[in-house]
C-alpha cells in the first residue's frame, strides 16, 4: 500500500518538475499596460495587473536590444492580467515593464523587489513613459544578478531591490530586461522602505530558527557520530548540512554571505547543492536502511552514489542550464529508489523504515510545492519556500526520530539477547546444580554404605572391631559419669579349628553366622550391642547391665547354642558350644582394662572345660558361679 504511494509520489514528483521545467509558457493576453497607483496599498498588492512584458526569441531585435530605446517601436507587449510572470524558454530575453505613478500630494519613496535571487542578469532602467520609443532615462540603469559580484545590487539584500523615488503626482516607466539559464520566475512587488524593513525582519527571524536549528542538529549528530562511532550519524549531519546549504543557495543568502563575489559559485551553488544532497541521502539511506552492498539494492546505492560524485564534479563544468537539469533527475532517482528500498525493508519488518519512509513522504510534499512555487504553478512563491523549509525542518526531525527507533530497536536486541543468554545460563547453572545435589546424594549414600560397611562385619552383619574400638571409650566415660554399670562379655566358640578342619571353611562360616544369629536374638535392649571382632570371637557390650544380667544373658546363649542343630555337609548333626568371660567396668578403668580382664574370664572359662561362662576376677561372684557343664 505504502510502496504503491511511494511510487506514485515519485511519478507525480517527476511529472510535476518535467512540467514546470518544460511546461508551456503561460498565455497572456495583448492588452494595454495600466498605470500602478503607488501611493495606493491595495493597488501594490495588484501589482500583476499592471505588469506588461515581452519574450524576446533569439533572432529576434528585442533579444539583442541592450537597452529599452533599442527595442522596435511597434513592440507588442503583453499584460499579465493578474498572473505571475514565469518563463521557461530558457534562450529568450524577457522584457518587462511597469509603469507607476504618485497620487500623494508629497514625494515618496518605494523599492521595486523582484524575490526571486537565482536570475542570472537583471538591468532596471527608471525613465518617462512617453511616446513608445521614447526613453529618457530618469536615474542610471541597476545591472545587477548573480552573473555579477553580489555588490552590483547596491542594496546589501539577498532579493533584488530597486529604490524608486516619485515626486507628487510623478509617473515613470520601469523596464526590466531578464536574461537567464533555466526556467524563471519574476515575481514582483512595489513595497515602502517600512514594509520592506518589516518583511526582512520577520523572513530573518523564521530564516534563524531554521538553519540554527539545522546547525545544532548537524552538530549534535556529529557529536553522536564522534562519541559512538556509528556512521549514519556522520551522514545524517552530512544531509542536513547539504540539505541546508542547498536551501541557502536556493534562497539567495549563499550567495549574499558565503561568496558574493563568486559569480561562479553563486550560479553552481545550486546543483552542487543538488549532487551533494543526493550524496548524503544515498550515503544516510544505506547506513540507516542497512542495505547489504552485494544485493540489488546495494548495487543501485552505490551506482547512485558514483553518479552523485560524477555529477558534484560535472557542476564545475557543465553551463548551469545542463546541470540543473542533470542533478534535478539525479536527486529525484535517489529519492524514488531510496523509497522503494525503505517500503521494501519496512515490508521485511524493519520497523524504523516506516519512520524514514514518514520523513522521506514530508520532503517530497515540501519540494513539490516549493517546485510548483518557483515555476510559478502555486502563487506566493515565499510562503512555498517557507513552507518548503518547515517541510525539510520536519524531515530532518522526522529522519532524527527514526534514528532514535532504530537505537531502540537495537537497544531491544541487545537486551534480548542479553535476556537470552541470561535465562540459557540460569537453566545451565540449574541443571548442573540438579547433577550436583544428585551426586552429592550418591556420594552421601555411598559414603553411608562405606561407613556402615567399615564399622559392620560382612559375615554376620554384627558390628566389627573398630566400632567396639570406637564406642568403648565413649561407654566407660558415661558409666563412670552416670555411675551406671557397664559389662563387657567376650564369647567365643569351642574348638573351632576342628570345624573347619572337617568339614572346611565355608561350612565354619556358616556356622560363625548361626552363632552371630543366636547372638543378636538375644542381645534385645536398645543400647546393647553384639560384635564380631575375630574369626570366631564376639563381644557383648551391655551399658547399664550388671554382672549378673550379663551372666543370665551369656547363660541363655550358651545353652540356645547347645540346642541349635546344625546340619553338617555330610548329613550329620551338629551343635556348637561357646563359651564366655564376663568382666564389668571397675572404677578408675578404661576400655583395655576391661578388655583383658574379661579375655582372661574367658580363658578361665576354657581352662574350665569350656561351654560355659566365667566372671573376671572381682566381677560379682554369683555370676561365677552360675557356671554350668
Ligand atoms: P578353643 O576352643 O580353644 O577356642 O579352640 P579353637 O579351635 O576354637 O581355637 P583357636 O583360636 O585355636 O582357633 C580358632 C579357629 O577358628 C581357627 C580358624 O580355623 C577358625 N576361624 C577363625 N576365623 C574364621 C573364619 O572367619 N571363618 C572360619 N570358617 N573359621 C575361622
Ligand atoms: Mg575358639
Ligand atoms: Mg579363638
Amino acid at each position: 500500500m505504502l510502496s504503491m504511494l511511494n511510487r506514485a509520489c515519485a511519478l507525480f514528483v517527476v511529472a510535476l518538475l518535467a512540467l514546470a521545467l518544460f511546461g508551456p509558457e503561460q498565455a497572456f493576453a495583448a492588452e494595454r499596460c495600466t498605470v500602478l497607483d503607488a501611493a495606493s496599498a491595495d493597488a501594490r498588492q495588484r501589482i500583476n495587473d499592471h505588469l506588461c512584458f515581452y519574450s524576446a526569441r533569439p533572432g529576434d531585435p528585442a533579444h539583442s536590444a541592450k537597452f529599452p530605446g533599442a527595442l522596435p517601436e511597434n513592440l507588442q507587449w503583453q499584460a499579465a492580467q493578474g498572473h505571475d510572470l514565469v518563463f521557461s524558454h530558457t534562450d529568450a530575453v524577457y522584457w518587462v515593464t511597469l509603469t507607476v505613478r504618485n497620487s500623494s500630494p508629497q514625494q515618496a519613496f518605494w523599492f521595486l523587489k523582484l524575490s526571486y535571487p537565482l536570475l542570472d542578469e537583471i538591468t532596471f532602467w527608471q525613465h518617462t513613459p512617453d511616446n513608445p520609443g521614447q526613453y529618457t532615462e530618469l536615474e542610471p540603469p541597476l545591472q545587477t544578478g548573480d552573473r555579477f559580484p553580489f555588490a552590483s545590487r547596491g542594496i546589501d539584500y539577498r532579493y533584488y531591490l530597486l529604490p524608486v523615488t516619485l515626486d507628487a503626482q510623478e509617473e515613470r516607466a520601469i523596464t526590466l530586461r531578464i536574461h537567464s539559464s533555466g526556467a524563471l520566475n519574476v515575481p514582483l512587488s512595489l513595497v515602502t522602505p517600512g514594509e520592506a524593513v518589516a518583511e526582512s525582519n520577520h523572513l530573518t527571524l523564521v530564516h534563524g530558527l531554521f538553519y540554527g536549528a539545522l546547525l545544532v542538529l548537524a552538530v549534535f549528530n556529529l557529536v553522536l557520530f564522534f562519541s559512538s562511532g556509528t556512521r549514519y550519524y556522520l551522514f545524517n549531519a552530512f544531509y542536513i548540512v547539504s540539505m541546508a546549504l542547498f536551501l541557502f543557495a536556493m534562497g539567495g543568502l549563499a550567495n549574499q554571505y558565503f561568496w558574493p563575489d563568486s559569480t561562479e559559485l553563486a550560479n553552481q551553488s545550486i546543483p552542487l547543492g543538488l549532487a551533494l544532497c543526493s550524496l548524503a541521502m544515498v550515503l544516510f539511506g544505506g547506513s540507516f536502511l542497512e542495505i547489504e552492498s552485494g544485493t540489488l539494492a546495494g548495487k543501485a546505492m552505490q551506482v547512485l552514489a558514483w553518479t552523485s560524485v560524477g555529477f558534484l564534479g560535472a557542476s564545475f563544468i557543465l553551463p548551469y542550464s545542463k546541470s540543473i537539469l542533470l542533478n534535478t533527475f539525479l536527486i529525484l532517482s535517489v529519492i524514488a529508489s531510496l523509497s522503494v528500498i525503505a517500503t521494501i525493508r519496512w515490508r521485511q519488518g524493519y520497523q524504523p523504515a516506516f519512520w524514514y519512509l514518514g520523513a522521506w513522504l514530508v520532503m517530497v510534499v515540501g519540494a513539490l510545492l516549493y517546485a510548483l512555487a518557483a515555476f510559478g504553478h502555486l502563487g506566493d512563491y515565499q510562503a512555498r519556500e517557507v513552507m518548503m523549509q518547515a517541510a525539510i525542518g520536519a524531515q530532518v526531525v522526522l529522519l532524527n526520530y527514526a534514528m532514535v527507533q532504530r537505537w531502540r530497536l537495537l537497544n531491544q536486541k541487545l537486551l534480548d539477547i542479553e535476556q537470552q543468554a541470561r535465562t540459557e545460563l540460569e537453566f545451565k547453572v540449574h541443571e548442573r546444580t540438579t547433577q550436583l545435589r544428585n551426586t552429592m546424594q550418591e556420594l552421601e549414600q555411598a559414603n553411608r554404605k562405606l561407613a556402615s560397611l567399615s564399622l559392620n562385619d560382612a559375615l554376620t552383619g554384627l558390628h566389627n572391631r573398630r566400632h567396639m574400638d570406637n564406642i568403648m571409650p565413649e561407654l566407660c566415660a558415661e558409666a563412670r559419669r552416670t555411675g551406671q554399670p557397664l559389662t563387657l562379655a567376650l564369647v567365643d566358640a569351642d574348638h573351632f579349628k576342628r570345624i573347619n578342619d572337617t568339614w572346611g571353611h565355608d561350612f565354619g562360616d556358616q556356622c560363625l553366622k548361626k552363632i552371630a544369629d543366636n547372638l543378636a536374638g538375644h542381645v534385645k535392649r536398645p543400647r546393647d550391642v553384639a560384635i564380631r571382632f575375630g574369626g570366631e570371637e564376639f563381644a557383648l557390650l551391655l551399658p547399664e547391665t550388671t554382672p549378673d544380667g550379663a551372666d543370665t544373658l551369656c547363660q541363655s546363649i550358651l545353652q540356645a547354642m547347645r540346642t541349635t542343630v546344625i546340619r553338617t555337609p555330610d548329613g550329620a548333626d551338629l551343635c556348637l558350644t561357646l563359651s564366655a568371660g564376663i568382666a564389668a567396668l571397675q572404677p578408675g578403668e578404661g576400655p583395655r582394662e576391661l578388655f583383658r580382664r574379661a579375655d582372661e574370664a574367658l580363658y578361665t572359662a576354657k581352662a574350665a572345660g569350656r561351654d560355659q561362662v566365667r566372671g573376671a576376677p572381682g566381677t560379682h561372684e554369683a555370676a561365677t558361679k552360675s557356671a554350668t557343664n
